[in-house]
């Protein structure tokens, strides 16, 4: 089961997704008739593990149903988190295509509340790129406040585990030293299909995670290879910058990146991009020119 945000009249409310139905977070925790969105739901510090088990129940009877994936759209799980922080090299592999050196300590730059976008969609090319590249990576859901937490202590302040795809203009990103404005165009960090809770995947570093490019697959690693785990880079982020529930953290993508293909693959109007994390679910965007 997972935590989603979908569409519900103009705006995006938090529920709950098993087998392709969807249930309102609000038929679990009745106490509110307004809708409640995920980073709320985490702020509040739920017991998702709690609210996931009736849920469960729930989501059997059709009468109670906000609706089944297909007459409902998801929306990126969280929709408005206080941060996006990503994870830049993060794969050995990933750094030799790159022909970078392996970074001695995380290496950290940030997308904006104007990158997300649920699946299915769609991701827009900007006119002023040529070189837009795919990036298949885990992401991180915060679910309680850190500030200076221990490697120990810092998967115990995850609320769950989503997809993020950290979509990147190549021409624009290399262009000057600072990523930012190949990194964080609209549209480039599309998030979901909704997050996993970290009940269910104890341990983040066991997880198969490939990139299919109209059905090819472009990407294939395991997260057992990032050089900085989740906990090592919660750990190192948390000490300078607090970390609150909702915020987002792409920890770094592995090797296979279109910019390194010979010849190289970019993206294109029309095409078809998706990302599997095993055990989290599969993200899938189509590509306009913008
Ligand atoms: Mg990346």
């Amino acid at each position: 089961m997972r935590l989603v945000s979908y569409w519900a009249g103009a705006g995006l409310e938090a529920g709950f997704e098993d087998g392709g139905r969807v249930l309102s977070a609000r038929s679990v925790s009745p106490r509110t008739d307004v809708p409640i969105t995920v980073r709320a739901l985490l702020q509040e510090g739920v017991d998702l593990r709690e609210m996931m088990s009736v849920a469960d129940t729930l989501l059997k009877d059709d009468d109670l149903l906000a609706g089944r994936l297909g007459e409902i759209r998801l929306g990126p799980p969280v929709p408005d988190p206080d941060k996006v922080i990503c994870l830049g090299q993060n794969y050995a592999d990933h750094v030799a295509e790159m022909a970078n050196t392996r970074p001695d300590v995380p290496n950290l730059f940030t997308k904006f509340r104007n990158c997300l976008i649920g699946t299915g969609d769609a991701i827009r090319l900007p006119r002023s790129s040529r070189q837009v590249d795919y990036e298949g990576e885990l992401a991180v859901v915060i679910g309680r406040t850190c500030r200076q937490v221990s490697e120990r202590e810092a998967l115990g302040h995850v609320a769950g585990y989503t997809v993020i795809n950290d979509v990147s203009a190549r021409d624009l990103q290399l262009r000057t030293s600072q990523y930012t404005v190949g990194k964080a165009a609209d549209t480039f960090g599309p998030m979901g299909p909704g997050i996993v809770p970290a009940f269910a995947i104890p341990d983040p570093q066991v997880l198969q995670l490939a990139t299919y490019l109209n059905g090819e697959q472009m990407q294939s690693g395991n997260t057992s290879a990032m050089l900085f785990s989740v906990a090592e880079a919660i750990s190192f982020i948390s000490e300078v910058i607090t970390l609150e529930p909702g915020d987002i953290l792409a920890t770094g993508t592995p090797a296979g990146v279109g910019y390194k293909r010979v010849p190289p693959r970019f993206l294109q109007p029309g095409d078809l991009i998706e990302v599997e994390v095993e055990r989290v679910g599969r993200l899938s965007n189509p590509v306009i020119q913008g």
